[in-house]
């Protein structure tokens, strides 16, 4: 063989194993654990839909799927590390609201939170509940409003952060009454909860999954929900809208992104996993007796998450500014 043509069928071997390389690795997709971001403290609403999901997705993926707390600034520390992250499968985020509201809060904010991720779907929509510790004398909606005008300056209540469910919640309540009061930020509900039961603050608006057990417990007091219509794992909670703030309606609702540029086989079988763990019994059951409400599956995938965050993106840059509520 002369040379030129030993150099050509070696570097077509070469080319050969290059791309079976290639190929192997993404059939091979997941081939180690995959690191699940969520930029909110263990303990919280996040962290408890996070890990559902996750045990579910990695029986289906074979492979486990280790949660990663990464909390604060209202989830944009955590949300920055996923938009820097290498995509190829291996760091993934789930997150929620927050995602939408973070553009119109953070002028600084530096990642663009339609465009530096791709969208692996949908996972819940999820209501939300204003809640006090035990000490107030108020025992019901009508009455903590009362206490709450009357108190004014001098009351106090827990959110995650700036931009975060439970902040903008609280602002659009305080808002409603025509004043603010003090927050005390948290990097993220789970820790607040903790704070709220010692009595360290007076109040929250926080998801019914992080809230469902201690108000049945009666070891923090409920008094309304979020939404427009009741909710069946509080069902002696009447809506703030029927009540005190007519037309009040904030939810929470989260999904799943990773880096942008995710090889197509990765988004795929992330997909699957995500749908197969949305009709997963353990998850459907869990998620029933927090409140927290699955999207349908046909929601979780990527097209109907970037349209979704894109009119959220709209809707609450709007809402944030008719309201003239500044963050950093
Ligand atoms: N639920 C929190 C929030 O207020 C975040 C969390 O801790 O999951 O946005």
């Amino acid at each position: 063989m002369t040379s030129f043509r030993r150099a050509l069928v070696s570097g077509a071997l070469a080319f050969a194993a290059a791309s079976f390389a290639v190929h192997a690795h993404a059939q091979g997709y997941p081939n180690k654990p995959i690191t699940l971001v969520v930029p909110a403290a263990a303990g919280g609403p996040t962290d408890t839909v996070a890990r559902l999901i996750a045990e579910s997705m990695g029986k289906t993926l074979g492979q486990s799927v280790i949660v990663d707390n990464t909390g604060g600034a209202g989830g944009t520390i955590g949300m920055a590390r996923v938009a820097r992250a290498a995509p190829d499968g291996y760091t993934i985020a789930v997150w929620h609201i927050a995602q939408a509201t973070a553009p119109a809060l953070y002028p600084d904010l530096k990642y663009d939170v339609v465009n530096d991720f791709d969208s692996i779907g949908r996972i819940t929509d999820v209501p939300m509940t204003l809640v006090s510790k035990n000490a107030l004398p108020s025992k019901n909606v009508t009455e903590f409003f009362a206490w709450l005008r009357a108190e004014k300056a001098k009351a106090t209540y827990g959110h995650a952060g700036i931009g975060s469910a439970s902040h903008l919640c609280a602002l659009m309540l305080l808002k409603g009454v025509g004043f603010q009061v003090e927050g005390v930020g948290y990097r993220g509900t789970g820790p607040a909860m903790n704070d709220l039961l010692a009595g360290q603050f007076d109040f929250m608006c926080d998801q019914t999954t992080n809230t469902t057990g201690h108000i049945k417990d009666g070891k923090i007091r409920g008094y309304a929900v979020t939404t427009k219509s009741k909710v069946s794992s509080v069902p002696d909670l009447p809506t703030l809208d029927s009540t005190v703030l007519p037309g009040f309606e904030v939810s929470a609702w989260h999904a799943m992104w990773a880096p942008k540029g995710l090889p197509k086989e990765a988004t795929d079988k992330l997909v699957a996993a995500l749908q197969a763990a949305l009709k997963d019994p353990k998850v459907v059951e869990r998620f029933a007796s927090l409140g927290t409400v699955p999207v349908d599956p046909s929601l979780a995938q990527p097209a109907p998450l970037k349209s979704y965050l894109e009119a959220e993106v709209k809707r609450w840059g709007e809402v944030i500014k008719a309201a003239g509520v500044k963050g950093n």
